[in-house]
């Protein structure tokens, strides 16, 4: 399939997934409107977003359909994958803006699947911010035909944006995330190396959460916070990557000795929402782990009742049948 409309062809670039394979075709060939490259290819850069019609893209540009589905996420019930990681629901995926490290753009015009997960908002090779934006000031968009700038302006490069200051925590998680996806380094973080990433992500806000907050007798949610997601993930991260939790659980118990004296001593009652949490974890070994820190910090503080120890999980403990 060789179209004489679409001459000049391009070749995938390191972590670049379909549908910005589809913008770079269309600024080879010099198109100027986003709805054009559709009608002349049948590609449809929403479908290819989802991994749909890779093997049509691949054959336009004679590539091989492995080579740009392993930057290319897919959709399988209701999560989205990018190279065998659960990295979310699909409800989620239809993120309509487009995001990029205008450094790595600079040195490469091509979009990296990475720039479209929710959960990532820096780049750790440039210690830099995503952006949303063209240096004119208006947002990129999926309609756009050209990787560094909107479609609404003529001389806009996203490289012209400064730099903002970068949160380091954030970038260390962001370091480990894509490890995991095989962008730049792996970093080993044994607890959570075994679990799904949207899983891992979930976990590690509830301990930013408890971080932040301290004491809560509710369950609260990231959005619940004035941080942002990231931040309280980021802040998790910290506590989880230096083995702080134990420094915060004293924090969380002074809050309760401050806020709930009359309260009877219990692990339910002195660490608020964190000790239902753990109790309820899923996961086997992340509830025990998290057990014997939560165990090991009470003991110092009170005497724990029989009846708690039963229900905490910990390393002594038989696993529930
Ligand atoms: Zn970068
Ligand atoms: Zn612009």
């Amino acid at each position: 399939m060789n179209d004489p409309r679409l001459p000049l062809w391009v070749t995938p670039a390191k972590d670049e997934p379909a549908h910005g394979i589809l913008i770079r075709l269309a600024e080879r060939n010099g198109i100027e409107s986003s709805t054009r490259i559709p009608r002349m290819t049948g590609l449809n850069l929403s479908r290819l977003r989802l991994g749909r019609g890779v093997d049509r893209l691949a054959a336009i540009i004679k590539c091989d359909v492995a080579e740009i589905m392993h930057s290319t996420p897919v959709v399988s019930e209701n999560s989205i994958f990018v190279r065998g990681e659960d990295v979310g629901s699909k409800r989620r995926g239809g993120r309509p803006i487009r995001r990029l490290c205008p450094q790595c753009v600079s040195e490469s015009a091509h979009h990296r699947f990475w720039y479209d997960l929710e959960f990532i908002t820096t780049c750790p090779e440039h210690g830099r911010n995503l952006v949303h934006t063209c240096s004119c000031g208006r947002d990129l968009s999926w309609d756009d035909v050209r990787i560094s700038k909107c479609r609404h302006c003529d001389d806009g490069d996203v490289a012209l944006i400064p730099g903002t200051p970068v949160d380091p925590d954030i970038t260390e998680m962001d370091r480990w995330v894509l490890g995991r996806l095989g962008v730049g380094k792996p970093e080993p973080f044994p607890l959570f190396d075994q679990m799904a990433l949207c899983h891992a992500q979930h976990m590690i806000g509830m301990i930013g959460i408890l971080e932040i907050k301290g004491y809560e007798e509710r369950w609260l949610r990231p959005q619940d916070l004035e941080e942002s997601d990231s931040e309280v993930r980021a802040r998790g991260f910290r506590v989880l990557k230096q083995n702080q939790l134990d420094d915060v659980l004293d924090r969380v118990y002074e809050g309760f000795r401050s806020s709930r004296s009359y309260m009877p001593e219990t692990i339910k009652n002195a660490y608020g929402w964190f000790g239902d949490w753990v109790e309820d974890l899923r996961s086997r070994s992340l509830a025990v782990h998290f057990g014997e820190i939560l165990i090991t910090n009470a003991a110092r503080k009170f005497q724990i009742k029989e009846k708690e120890l039963r229900r905490v999980p910990h390393m002594k403990q038989a696993p529930a049948s």
